[in-house]
């Protein structure tokens, strides 16, 4: 536009039309300006913005003067105009009296030069150099060409037309070099972005395809706001839509595993890792057993609180183990009662005949008193007899209460860590189904223990069960159970602690055949275990925890040195 109107001006044939043509110039030549300070603070993102302002402000002002000035703001008046010759055209110039307000035209470019220049300079400082040069220098550079061409012009120094589009075509240039350099950075950054989009959706489809396959459900929750992101396979193994709410999938979990998964997931925002098999309930009412593990991304600052896992359906696992299990459980029942009734029998028929001798000498001694003169001697002998019938019954039942003593007692030589292992592994069912926590603090290098392995073992499952089925009324989340093992005064000895219903007033009670407190108990469990203990030179104890539950404390002493454990330690 500037070019236009300035061509107009060259060829112009008169004072008045010079005049308008030059009033007219004004409006592009603002637009330029404006454009100007535009690209320096939205492009090259300098220059200081009260600079920019006063650039637009002095424009602006010499724009509305000029509105009102006649016959425009550069002459106060043109006398004539005058024909020259510029590479072989006639071209027209006014000449005539300048207007001095046309110095604020003056400042106004002087001031874009200036802020064009603080620009570089801040453009330098950030390293963006090229800027700088190409842009900074060549916009300062004809902006002033510019400036001083039209004041040495304006006042007759110098005699060429005006051609500010001279000045003005390598600044549009650099300016639109600038802009289309931008302009195709963004084309290759928003493709690079759409291959990239596309490689992500693309590996994260492939995840979820095999993840599919594999029948793996993943997941991501955001435990600070609750938000979940879920495949459509974990939506289906819940039961519930893709985009429900993290309330939904937790409300299909059954209600005693609830807490368990809810602390297992927020846990792990905090560091740890998610690890957890819980039963959910399917709509249709069905059970299903699911195996969940999740840690927290890592963010830059340490873990953030997006836990991501994958949950896997268990449930044919799970079966197996229940069905085994319960054989397993069958078969300890069995056990524990065909223990009870041997005990039983050989109590009965051990303890037979000393009973028998001591009702016949009694009642003997009862048919002497009933006599006028009973015979003292007599009486004395039949007495003696009872007593030692009563100290015969007393050996049988120290005996009795050996009994793994009168079998063959197997010695092998075996390390206890993996034995207690072995046992912690057949029972995890039960402590999931319990929702009991395990700890286990088995250190390395134990001596190995001589003795029968599988008694020792029926002695662990007794004693575990028995802490698990006394935490019964134990709240949920509180059920814990630890078993360890260490070196102490030359013997190995084996610590279970439970947080359960805790002891009688007199410990030893528990030991006692037939003593229990539960309604389908048989009372032969403990009384069996130290039994067990005994035969092997071992002891057994109980005792109340300080805060809840019991303690149990088994000896056994190590095998002899020399001897190597069959299985490593
Ligand atoms: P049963 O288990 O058939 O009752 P036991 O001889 O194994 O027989 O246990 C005897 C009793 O000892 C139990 O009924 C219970 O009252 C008590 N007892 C055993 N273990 C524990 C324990 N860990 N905490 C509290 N009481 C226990």
């Amino acid at each position: 536009m500037v070019a236009l109107v300035e061509l107009g001006i060259m060829r112009a044939g008169s004072v008045d039309e010079v005049g308008r043509l030059i009033w007219l110039q004004h409006f592009p030549v603002w637009l330029a300006i404006v454009g100007c300070v535009l690209f320096v603070r939205f492009h090259m993102r300098a220059g200081r913005p009260w600079l920019a302002w006063t650039a637009i402000g002095l424009r602006t002002l010499v724009l509305v003067l000029n509105i009102f000035s006649s016959p425009n703001l550069n002459f106060r008046e043109i006398h004539a105009i005058s024909q020259m010759q510029v590479l072989g055209e006639a071209v027209t110039i006014a000449r005539g009296a300048p207007n001095p307000l046309i110095v604020l035209g003056l400042l106004s470019v002087l001031s874009l030069a200036w802020l064009i220049v603080d620009a570089a300079v801040e453009v330098w400082r950030r390293g963006e150099r090229r800027l700088a040069w190409t842009v900074g220098g060549l916009l300062f550079f004809f902006v002033l060409v510019a400036a001083a061409s039209a004041v040495l012009r304006l006042f007759d120094l110098i005699r060429f037309p005006a051609v500010i589009t001279l000045s003005c075509v390598p600044i549009i240039l650099a300016m639109g070099y600038e802009v289309s350099r931008e302009l195709a950075r963004a084309a290759q950054l928003s493709a690079s972005l759409r291959e990239r989009h596309a490689e992500l959706s693309e590996s994260d489809a492939s995840l979820q395809l095999a993840a599919d396959a594999a029948n793996v459900a993943l997941w991501s929750v955001d435990t600070a706001s609750g938000e979940l992101w879920v495949t459509a396979k974990g939506a289906d193994l819940f039961g519930v839509g893709p985009e429900r709410p993290l309330a939904d999938f937790m409300a299909r979990i059954h209600p005693a595993d609830r807490e368990r998964v809810d602390a297992a997931i927020f846990g792990a925002a905090s560091g740890g890792e998610a690890s957890v098999e819980y039963r959910v309930i399917l709509p249709g009412g069905e059970e299903r057993w699911y195996s969940t593990l999740g840690g927290a991304q890592q963010g830059g600052q340490g873990p953030s609180s997006v836990v991501t896992g994958v949950t896997i359906d268990v449930t044919a696992r799970r079966r197996a183990e229940l069905e085994s299990q319960s054989r397993r459980l069958e078969l300890d029942r069995l056990t524990r009662v065909s223990n009870a009734r041997e005990f039983s029998s050989a109590m009965a028929h051990e303890l037979g005949q000393p009973l028998a001798i001591i009702m016949s000498n009694a009642e003997a001694a009862l048919g002497m008193l009933r006599r006028p003169e009973p015979d003292r001697d007599e009486l004395q002998a039949m007495f003696a007899d009872i007593i030692a019938a009563d100290e015969r019954a007393n050996k049988v039942l120290a005996r009795l209460r050996s009994l793994p003593r009168r079998g063959e007692l197997a010695a092998e030589v075996f390390a206890l860590n993996p034995l207690v292992d072995d046992v912690l592994d057949v029972m995890r069912e039960e402590f999931v189904r319990r929702g009991v926590a395990v700890h286990a603090g088995l250190p390395a290098g134990l001596r190995p223990v001589a003795g029968d392995r599988l008694l020792i073992e029926q002695l662990l499952f007794n004693l575990l069960r028995n802490a698990c089925e006394a935490m019964e009324d134990t709240a949920a989340g509180q059920r814990r159970l630890s078993i360890s093992t260490a070196a102490v005064g030359g013997m190995a000895e084996i610590s279970i602690c439970d947080t359960g219903a805790g002891l009688p007033a007199d410990p030893a009670q528990i030991f006692q055949p037939y003593y229990t407190t539960k309604p389908e108990g048989l009372g032969v469990g403990l009384a069996i275990c130290s039994s067990i203990v005994e035969a092997h030179g071992g002891d057994i104890s109980a005792r109340p925890n300080e805060g809840q539950g019991a303690s149990f404390r088994v000896r056994l002493p190590f095998a002899p040195d020399g001897t190597a454990a069959e299985e490593a330690a």
